[in-house]
């Protein structure tokens, strides 16, 4: 297979490869009876593993499908994001698990750099790519200039950039540009963006993006503050986190998701590969301190907005359903819940 480095180990029906990206994979053969119970197995989680051989028993050699096992158990069909021994048990007994939600559900993408290639010219690839994922809307989100960000925007930019999505969206059917920008949250929670620019912009995401080694009181203060005293409609990537580069910064996700619900703002589910952050465990717990959620690709380049998908792969660990997504709602009620 062309994505494999080299082969490490093999046996009968097994082989482990190294693959170029880095990781490791395990590649199992079983005949066709038994592949339901091994997908079930080898993709489920250890910790949901024991749970179910604990209290049902072991599970059948032979099966058509992964829906057949749970059901000949007596429970619903646990989806693999959620198999991780976290209350799916119960929820698949009392029916109660969620309805999670799926890419096919997904109208927009609302974190999107245009700016890095510059001008219209990759505006209107964005959109076309956009049109071509069958969305209703995508927010261009450039970011605002900062000693952090020297290549963003200045208020002009943004006014002219503003006019530029104005033109486009005149000549384009069926997909709406929004105008939006990200801005960084300064060290004492300040966002360097006047409040009318704010309220002209359809869309204002404010990020941490410097001073990340803060104590958790005081970066918690930081970002409360920057949901309290600016006019912002999201949260960005929120706990700052580079997979395999930079840790989540310390900061307490309920008192930030508790602020963020009673000031209308959406935490940020944000879908690039590196960071997938909110990660699948914040999102579940914001979601029950009653938060709603927003998602991107944070592309910098057209092709990056299929990053969405993995955005929803995290989103669905999460326990997420459609109507915690903001971007499952048509541009019309998105809009509304925007201007708030
Ligand atoms: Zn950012
Ligand atoms: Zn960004």
């Amino acid at each position: 297979m062309p994505s494999v480095a080299r082969v490490v180990g093999r046996s009968f029906s097994t082989a482990k490869v190294l693959l170029k990206e880095g990781p490791e994979a395990v590649l199992r053969l079983a005949p066709d009876d038994e592949f339901a119970p091994a997908l079930r197995y080898w993709t489920g989680s250890r910790a949901h593993n024991i749970r179910l051989y604990r209290e049902y028993g072991p599970p059948p050699e032979r099966a058509e499908s992964e829906s057949e096992i749970y059901r000949d158990l007596g429970l619903n069909f646990i989806p693999p994001e959620l198999r991780e021994d976290q209350g799916e048990f119960e929820a698949a007994r009392g029916g109660t698990l969620p309805s999670l939600v799926e890419m096919k559900d997904i109208r927009g993408d609302l974190h999107i750099h245009g700016l890095t290639v510059g001008g219209a010219d990759l505006l209107e690839e964005y959109a076309a790519t956009a049109m071509r994922m069958g969305y209703e809307y995508i927010a261009i989100t450039d970011h605002l200039r900062s000693p952090f960000t020297p290549y963003g925007l200045d208020e002009a930019g943004i006014r002219s950039r503003m006019r530029e999505i104005e033109h486009l969206n005149r000549r384009l059917e069926g997909l709406t540009l929004l105008s939006g920008i990200e801005a960084n949250i300064n060290k004492d929670g300040s966002i360097d963006l006047p409040a009318s620019m704010s309220r002209d912009l359809d869309l204002v995401i404010a990020s941490v993006h410097s001073d990340f080694s803060m104590a958790r009181d005081e970066m918690t203060l930081r970002i409360v503050r920057a949901v309290e005293e600016n006019e912002i409609h999201v949260l960005g990537h929120p706990t700052g986190r580079i997979i395999g580069k930079r840790a989540m910064v310390h900061l307490d996700l309920m008192r930030i998701a508790d602020v963020s619900r009673e000031r209308n703002v959406l935490l940020e589910l944000n879908a690039h590969p590196a960071r997938l952050d909110l990660n699948g465990e914040g999102c579940r717990r914001a979601k029950a301190a009653g938060t709603l959620f927003a998602l991107g690709s944070d592309a910098h380049r057209p092709e990056a907005m299929g990053n969405l998908l993995h955005g929803v792969a995290q989103v669905r660990r999460g326990w997420l359903e459609k109507r915690d997504l903001v971007v499952t709602m048509p541009l019309s009620l998105l809009l509304a819940r925007l201007n708030r």
